[in-house]
């Protein structure tokens, strides 16, 4: 005997919708300088096998300790090199900046780098000193 009692069982299985699945980023709003100072290593200064100080015009070689001011705009993805310095005229802040624009000093050591028959100056180990 089949007598069984005829259950119209809707199961609604209402599971929980997920929202899209994106992705939740973890907004820390804050610097990192370990990142920025990726950006510079390796970076190009100029042709040649030195660069001039930007303020006392010295001569500057491989392997001499320098500093750099670097800038980028608001629409431009990379930072421009701006200015080097020895070590004597090196800035420790940083003055004349501008609105929708980073500035960033860096300390590094020069380096020397062959691009086809072209030397170029290059910055070597950076270390970020200032940022505004
Ligand atoms: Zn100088």
């Amino acid at each position: 005997m089949t007598d069984s009692p005829l259950w119209l069982a809707s199961v609604c299985d209402d599971a929980l919708e997920s929202p899209d699945g994106q992705p939740q980023t973890t907004s820390t709003g804050t610097h990192h300088p370990c990142l920025l100072e990726q950006q510079f290593e390796g970076a190009r200064i100029t042709a040649g096998e030195t660069v001039p100080c930007y303020d006392c015009g010295g001569r500057l070689h491989e392997g001499r300790p320098i500093s750099a001011r670097a800038c980028r705009y608001s629409d431009e993805l990379t930072y421009t090199i701006a200015a080097v310095y020895c070590v004597g005229c090196a800035p420790t802040e940083l003055t004349g900046t501008a609105h929708g624009r980073d500035d960033v000093i860096l300390e590094a050591d020069l380096g020397l780098a062959m691009a086809g028959q072209t030397h170029w100056t290059t910055l070597v180990d950076p270390t970020v000193v200032a940022t505004a």
